[in-house]
C-alpha cells in the first residue's frame, strides 16, 4: 500500500464510523476495471456490489447524467418530471405485470415500500400484516428490513425490532406452510439469494410459492435488488422461473450508481397506495431516472441479457475446473453473472488473494466467494481474469 492510499485510509478511519473496513481507495472506473488512488488498475468483479451491470462510466450513461444534471436535478414529487415518468412506464413494460411504480432511493427503502404496501392491502383484506421471509435472505438495514432479514448478525443489538415477520427455510415449501398464520399477508423472497450465499431458488420452489400464495390469497413479493436488471440473464430473476410476483423491488443496478430504488406492482395492486399514503422527497429523482433510462437502453443495445447467460456459463465452467482441482473448493453455483464459489473454510482468504492478483471480489453467506462482474465483461477479459484467479488459488491452496 503506497502513500496516497495510506493517507486517505487513515483519515477515513478517523472520520467515518467503522461500519466498513476498506483497504482500497478507488479513484476512477472504466468498464470492468477500477483504478485506485495510487494508479493501480484492478478488475472489478464486485461491480460496486451488483451496481455496475453496464460497467463503470458507460459513455451513454455518463452523457445522460451530464445532460440531465445541466437541465434539472430535482423537482420534488409535488411536481412531475419527464425522466421518472418515462422510466416508470418502461419498467412496467419490461415486467409485463401491467401495474405501476413507486420510486425510492435505495434497496432497503424499496423493500420498506413493498412491506408497507402489503400491510396496507392486508389491512383491507382481512386485517392481515405478517410477512414470511427466508433464513439467509437479505432485505436491507432499516429497522423493518432488518426484521425481514432472518440473519442474527444483522439483527443483534437492535431490539426491539418491528414485529410482523415470520421466517421459513429457503427452497423448502413445507417450512413456508408451517410459518403461515391467519395474519399472514405476503411472502417476500429473493429468486437468487445474494448476500446469503448466491443460492438460486429451485424451479419447483418458486412455482410452489406462487401456487401457495394464490391458494391462500397472499402476495408474492420478489426482492430483485441484487438479481435485477439483467444480472441473471433475464431483466428480473423471477422471469427465469415462469412465475409472476405481485410486487417486486429494484435498486443497486437500476441507475448505474446514482442512488435509486423502485417498487413495481402488478395491475391489481397498482392503486393500493393512494395520494399521501406513502412518499419520498428524492424518489424518482430526474438525474437518477435519466441514468436508469440509459442503463435500460445499453442493456438492450448491447444484448446484455444474452451476454450474462453466455459469459456467465463460461465463467462458471472455468471456476468448476478449479473446484475439480482443489479440495478446498466445494461447488460453483448461481445464475448468469451472479456466481458463487463455495469454499471449505473462510472465503476472505480467497478474496484477499484475488485482490493481490488484481481482482476485486466479494464474500457471501460465510463460506462463499461471490463474483458479480459487469455484464459487459468480454471473453478476453474473462480469460485474463481466469488466469489471475488461477494464480490466486494456487498461492493459497497449491502445494
Ligand atoms: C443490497 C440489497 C438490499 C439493500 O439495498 P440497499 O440499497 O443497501 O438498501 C436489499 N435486498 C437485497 C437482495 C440486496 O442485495
Amino acid at each position: 500500500m503506497s502513500n496516497k492510499t495510506q493517507e486517505i485510509l487513515e483519515q477515513y478511519r478517523n472520520s467515518l464510523m467503522p461500519t466498513y473496513a476498506p483497504s482500497v481507495v478507488i479513484a476512477s472506473g472504466k468498464g470492468v476495471t477500477v483504478r485506485d488512488v495510487d494508479g493501480l488498475v484492478l478488475y472489478d468483479f464486485t461491480s460496486g456490489i451488483g451496481v455496475h451491470n453496464v460497467g463503470h462510466c458507460h459513455p451513454k450513461v455518463v452523457q445522460a447524467i451530464q445532460d440531465q444534471a445541466a437541465k434539472l436535478t430535482h423537482s420534488s414529487n409535488l411536481f412531475a418530471n419527464e425522466p421518472a415518468t418515462q422510466l416508470a412506464a418502461r419498467l412496467v413494460g419490461l415486467s409485463g405485470l401491467g401495474g405501476k411504480v413507486f420510486f425510492a432511493n435505495s434497496g432497503a427503502e424499496a423493500n420498506e415500500a413493498a412491506i408497507k404496501l402489503a400491510r396496507r392491502w392486508g389491512a383491507q383484506n382481512g386485517g392481515r400484516y405478517e410477512i414470511v421471509t427466508f433464513r439467509n435472505g437479505f432485505h436491507g438495514r432499516t429497522l423493518a428490513t432488518v426484521a425481514a432479514t432472518a440473519q442474527s448478525w444483522c439483527q443483534e443489538g437492535y431490539d426491539p425490532l418491528p414485529v410482523g415477520f415470520a421466517y421459513a427455510d429457503y427452497n423448502d415449501l413445507e417450512s413456508v406452510k408451517a410459518a403461515l398464520t391467519d395474519k399472514t399477508v405476503a411472502v417476500m423472497v429473493e429468486a437468487v439469494q445474494g448476500e446469503g450465499g448466491v443460492t438460486p431458488a429451485t424451479d419447483e420452489f418458486m412455482k410452489g410459492l406462487r401456487a401457495l400464495c394464490d391458494e391462500r390469497n397472499l402476495l408474492l413479493i420478489c426482492d430483485e435488488v441484487q438479481s435485477g436488471m439483467g444480472r441473471t440473464g433475464t431483466w428480473f430473476a423471477w422471469q427465469g422461473y415462469d412465475v409472476k410476483p405481485d410486487l417486486f423491488t429494484l435498486a443497486k443496478s437500476i441507475a448505474d450508481g446514482i442512488p435509486m430504488g423502485a417498487l413495481v406492482s402488478n395491475e391489481r395492486l397498482a392503486d393500493v397506495f393512494t395520494t399521501s399514503t406513502h412518499a419520498s422527497t428524492f424518489g424518482g429523482n430526474p438525474v437518477a431516472a435519466a441514468a436508469a433510462l440509459a442503463v435500460i437502453d445499453v442493456i438492450e443495445e448491447e444484448d446484455l441479457l444474452r451476454r450474462a447467460v453466455e459469459v456467465g456459463a463460461l465463467f462458471r465452467e472455468a471456476l468448476q475446473s478449479f473446484v475439480d482441482k482443489y479440495d478446498q473448493l466445494l461447488e460453483v453455483r448461481g445464475k448468469g453473472l451472479m456466481i458463487g464459489l463455495v469454499v471449505d473454510g473462510d472465503p476472505k482468504a480467497v478474496v484477499d488473494a484475488l485482490k493481490e492478483q488484481g481482482i476485486l471480489a466479494l464474500t457471501a453467506g460465510g463460506n462463499v466467494v461471490r463474483f458479480l462482474p459487469p455484464l459487459v465483461l468480454k471473453e478476453e477479459d474473462l480469460e485474463e481474469a481466469t488466469d489471475m484467479i488461477s494464480d490466486a488459488l494456487d498461492s493459497i491452496f497449491g502445494e
